[in-house]
């Protein structure tokens, strides 16, 4: 049993040497008590605990403008910090591992609030097709398949889609950019979804223009739907 065990923390070790753990969001390479994130960078990521919260800025703000049933988001927005970090190689490095680690989070903090306890689908915030292309991959797809993983609702990517493609909105004022971003969504096989309750699923909220507008076109094109929204974090 000893040697056994010997033989495993020896290749544990090897292991470590060659492919050595690295922080998600510094790159520094973690301490055995570590996981994903060193200490120092989880130091600097604070839980939002908007959900828990009488006054929930997330869910105040865009229900004043679209009928959402909850809204909340897991990190509180930081400039300069981690969460900044994170956000950027999940978007536009590939680093998938990131989108695992916002669903375990999601997972050990939403549980026992029930976040989920009534929902029936999870569908990211989409990416036009031709930005997929470029892009390669939806930066929300791997967050959602493991809160499909872990909360037992299904994550779909084709219920939601962009079928207008928005390029750089920066030009635009705020009027412009929403009249923009309405028609840029539709819903396919609206029919199917009846009564059905959503998860819109997104990395950063910042004017909240887009995922008020996704909120709007399935609840003005499904029957009965109603909408929830989770972010990884929101400028307020
Ligand atoms: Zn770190």
């Amino acid at each position: 049993m000893f040697l056994i065990k010997q033989l495993k923390r020896g290749y544990n070790d090897v292991l470590n040497i060659l492919y050595p753990r690295l922080c998600l969001s510094c790159n520094n390479v973690l301490h055995d008590t570590e996981y994903n994130i060193c200490h120092n960078c989880l130091a600097n990521l604070h839980l939002t605990n908007f959900d828990i919260k009488q006054n929930n800025p997330v869910y105040n703000r865009l229900s004043a403008i679209v009928n959402i049933e909850k809204a909340t988001t897991l990190f509180v927005f930081d400039k300069t910090g981690i969460i900044q970090e994170l956000i950027h190689k999940l978007k536009y490095k590939n680093h998938q591992k990131i989108g695992k680690f916002f669903a375990e989070t999601a997972r050990n903090y939403l549980t026992e609030n029930n976040f989920f306890n009534d929902v029936d689908y999870v569908v990211p915030v989409p990416l036009h097709p031709k930005k997929l292309q470029q892009r390669g991959y939806n930066q929300m797809t791997e967050f959602g398949k493991n809160l499909e993983n872990y909360f037992g609702v299904p994550y779909v990517e084709n219920i939601l889609m962009r079928h207008i493609y928005t390029d750089s909105q920066t030009k635009k004022n705020a009027f412009e950019r929403r009249e923009n971003v309405n028609k840029a969504f539709k819903i396919n096989n609206p029919e199917k979804y009846v009564a059905k309750h959503f998860v819109i699923i997104d990395d950063v909220i910042t004017t909240g223009a887009t995922i008020e507008a996704c909120a709007e076109t399935i609840l003005n094109n499904i029957a009965g739907a109603k909408v929830s929204i989770l972010a990884l974090t929101m400028v307020l």
